[in-house]
């Protein structure tokens, strides 16, 4: 399979940005900006904070943004103060969840172990998954990105089988890269998203590994996308910053229909 077979994916990352008012307004915008363009090449997803779903599914109904949620919890329910649960999204309406972002594992604890408890109960409840993983700036200094993300990779998708592959994005995000401003180059990116390509094919065999999206995300704008996503392993990207302001993201969607 090469890479025009497999699905290109847009995703916004919203992080803790856009009250529900905000949500409508932000996807009324992209709505607009796309507006009589052919998008049926890619995916559009945006990652909400989990109080605007409800408006962000209202606004995107009718057209072909997904909404995803951000987080999940591991546990169908209990005593987990704060957190929310798969069949709560589920109800919710959203169709995916990022999982095991690096302000996750940075900021709330997050390993790998329960970023794979977390895939788990998403695929579980029907949710579709964007796993992201990626090294920090020391761990590329001292040569281990490979290790890093394929150890990543291996222990996030630990007894996920591979009929659920067809569920699950893999997004690459070097940490270092990540709210920065400092963007991979398109070979970096093309670099460790072959290497998960090969991790998965080692795992899953070579026709899962060819179907599986996989995205880049870190800085990824309205000038550099274009070349990122020309890269034969990049699929799609991640966005946050730039996902916030319609016309950016927009150009980012026309940058993945090459
Ligand atoms: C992200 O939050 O996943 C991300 C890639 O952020 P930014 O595009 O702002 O670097």
């Amino acid at each position: 399979m090469d890479k025009a077979k497999r699905r290109a994916v847009i995703a916004g990352n919203w992080k803790m940005n856009n009250t529900a008012a905000d949500a409508t307004a932000l996807i009324n915008a992209i709505k607009a900006e796309l507006a009589g363009k052919d998008t049926s090449y890619c995916e559009i997803i945006a990652g909400v904070p989990f109080t605007s779903i409800a408006a962000a599914k209202a606004a995107a109904e009718g057209s072909n943004i997904k909404i995803s949620a951000q987080n999940i919890h591991w546990a169908e329910k209990g005593a987990f103060t704060g957190e929310i649960s798969g069949a709560m999204l589920k109800e919710a309406g959203v169709e995916y969840v990022i999982i095991g972002h690096s302000e996750r594992r940075q900021y709330f604890g997050e390993t790998d172990n329960t970023v794979n408890a977390r895939v788990k109960a998403a695929l579980a409840n029907g949710l579709k998954v964007i796993l992201c993983v990626g090294e920090v700036l020391e761990q590329r200094e001292q040569g281990i990105t490979e290790e890093i993300v394929s150890m990543q990779t291996k222990v996030d998708l630990l007894g996920i089988p591979a009929e659920e592959m067809k569920n699950i994005i893999i997004a690459y995000e070097p940490v270092w890269a990540i709210g920065t401003g400092k963007t991979a180059t398109a070979d970096q990116a093309e670099e460790v998203c072959a290497i998960i390509r090969g991790v998965l094919a080692k795992l899953y065999g070579a026709d899962v590994a060819e179907a599986t999206t996989i995205q880049y995300g870190g800085s990824m704008n309205a000038g550099n996308a274009a070349e990122l996503l020309s890269k034969k392993n990049v699929d799609g990207g991640l966005i946050g910053g730039a996902s916030l302001k319609a016309p950016d993201f927009v150009k980012i969607i026309d940058a993945a229909a090459q």
